[in-house]
């Protein structure tokens, strides 16, 4: 594993900081920098996602002939440290992360020639319809059912937690198709449209006191059967294979830009005495071995890559970097909510949109601090909750 940049590696890190420089507006940065959770707003993710397209950078992660860009695993790594780095908006993950993997692996060729290229201009704006009230962990025991008629299959039940259903125009989802044996074994993967007849969204609003994540209620849909991927009853298999898709992904350097802004934090000197928190060797000690975390993370994501750069898929080590990289955010945002003390705690949202002319209480950093860590509070439960990960690497890492 070598660290080094090549003299390619430095001449492409240049290019992308000239193309961010170029391009990212002051209203792109802003709308990166007021993001407090995995998606950005969905009208700045699309206006930063088009600007992407016309580059032809907006899918690293897909092959060539699919409209990736080709790049070494190295310049992949590159460009997500200085989109990091830049405070990009985020891109939603739902379909170029989740949803395309799978049609390419399990798509027929209609779905491929269909969504890819919609998906890659954002042209369509997806949600995930896997867990259900009674099934997260137990994901195998969903039962939203979806019955047999003629070309068609009528789905009845609901789906919960599921993220921007009220921007997304289309749905993956698994639905019950069998009812007896093996719970696995009666489940299928459906491509759905949420403007058809009978699917209603409901908000939920977060601890953050925003409406990201939903309930959505299916009475009577139909679904063509056109829109399976994969064969009836066989879904679990698809769903498994986008997970490890969900769950891998790059942290290290979402991580350094934290830490960078919390020592930041730590470095000022405080209102009325001077003094400053980074003097302090209890939370030094702790601002130490956060850093420490965010090294090792660097360090293992490099190893995977090296493995994925053999063409090697994820597999179980997206559990691994899904839990270091949860935690390691969580302790981040611990320790910028100790750092900001009183300031942390206003409920700023008026202040936090976008365009806003309401001036901060406190620092301007401090603005999302408190949502940031709020909202983060579900990243070690999303995407299957860390002790699930705990047990699956227990299993297929360590066998035992
Ligand atoms: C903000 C947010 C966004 C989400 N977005 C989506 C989305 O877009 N689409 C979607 O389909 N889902 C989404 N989810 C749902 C998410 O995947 C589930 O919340 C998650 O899988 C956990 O399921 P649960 O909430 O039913 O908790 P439960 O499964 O009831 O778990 C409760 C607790 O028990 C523990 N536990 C359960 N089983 C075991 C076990 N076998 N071993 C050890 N511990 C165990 C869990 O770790 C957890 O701590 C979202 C969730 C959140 C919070």
């Amino acid at each position: 594993m070598d660290l080094n940049f090549t003299r390619e590696d430095a001449a492409f890190r240049d290019e992308v900081r000239a193309f961010l420089d170029e391009k990212l507006t002051p209203e792109l940065k802003e709308a990166g920098s007021l993001t407090t959770s995995v998606f950005t707003d969905k009208k700045w993710n699309l206006a930063w996602q088009k600007i992407l397209y016309e580059k032809g950078w907006v899918a690293p992660n897909w092959p060539v002939e699919y409209g990736g860009t080709g790049w070494t695993e190295m310049q992949k790594y590159i460009w997500a440290s200085e989109c990091a780095r830049a405070g990009t908006p985020h891109l939603s993950p739902m379909g170029l992360r989740m949803c395309a993997p799978v049609l390419m692996k399990y798509g027929t060729p209609e779905q491929k020639a269909f969504y890819l290229p919609r998906i890659l201009k954002g042209e369509d704006y997806w949600c995930q319809g896997y867990s259900e009230p009674g099934s997260g962990s137990d994901l195998a025991s969903l039962q939203l059912r979806a019955v047999s008629d003629g070309d068609d299959y009528v789905l009845n039940g609901s789906k919960i937690w599921t993220t921007h259903a009220h921007f997304a125009n289309r749905m993956f989802c698994l639905v019950r198709t069998k009812w007896d044996g093996k719970p696995q074994e009666g489940i299928t993967f459906l491509l759905l449209e949420m403007n058809t007849p009978g699917i209603k969204v409901e908000p939920i609003i977060t601890l953050a006191g925003e409406h990201e994540v939903n309930q959505v209620f299916f009475d009577e849909v139909r679904v063509p059967k056109a829109n399976r991927v994969g064969p009836e009853h066989e879904g679990w298999t698809v769903a498994k294979y986008l997970l490890e898709f969900e769950r891998g992904g790059a942290y290290a350097a979402g991580l350094a830009v934290g830490l960078e802004k919390l020592r930041a934090i730590a470095m000022a000197e405080r209102a009325g005495d001077g003094t400053r928190l980074i003097d302090e060797p209890a939370f030094r000690r702790k601002l130490d071995e956060t850093e420490i975390s965010v090294k090792a993370m660097e360090i293992t994501e490099h190893r995977v890559m090296a493995e994925l750069a053999g063409g090697k898929n994820p597999g179980p080590a997206s559990s691994m970097l899904k839990t270091r990289g949860t935690e390691t955010t969580q302790a981040i945002d611990e320790l910028a909510v100790e750092a900001l003390a009183y300031y942390a705690n206003a409920d700023q949202r008026a202040a936090r949109e976008p365009g806003s002319n309401i001036a901060p209480i406190g620092p301007a950093h401090g603005l999302t601090v408190m949502p940031r860590y709020l909202n983060n509070r579900a990243a070690s439960i999303y995407g299957g909750s860390n002790e699930i990960q705990r047990g699956i690497m227990a299993k297929l890492v360590l066998g035992l």
